[in-house]
């Protein structure tokens, strides 16, 4: 059975970057049909997921959550930001969101 990958951008495959998107640019993203993974090989987007419960490679688990801690810091500067498209209420949510995805990852 082959593993289950994460997209190497984990957090823009996800909900909350796509509605951000969309939301602050009116853009729709395609969903891709193959993309590189976080452990570096290239898969079908069908055999990845932002689900920790799904996620069964190893490395791609480690860089999800390396990418969500990341992700964390980077919202939390964003809402502190003059002029930001995000209000501190939604960035803390979010950080909030993002560390808690980044220990199921690590889990
Ligand atoms: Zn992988």
């Amino acid at each position: 059975m082959s593993h289950i990958h994460v997209d190497r951008k984990v957090l823009e495959a996800g909900a909350v970057y796509r509605n951000l998107l969309v939301a602050s640019t009116g853009l729709v993203p395609d969903e891709p049909t193959v993309v590189t993974t976080g452990c570096g090989v290239e898969a079908p987007y069908a055999q990845t997921s932002i689900r920790p419960e799904s996620v069964t490679c190893l490395p791609c688990r480690e860089h999800a959550a390396a990418e969500h801690l990341r992700y964390a810091d980077q919202v939390s500067r964003l809402a502190r930001m003059t002029g930001s498209v995000v209000s501190a209420e939604e960035a803390g949510e979010a950080a909030r969101w993002a560390r808690e995805t980044a220990a199921k990852f690590a889990g």
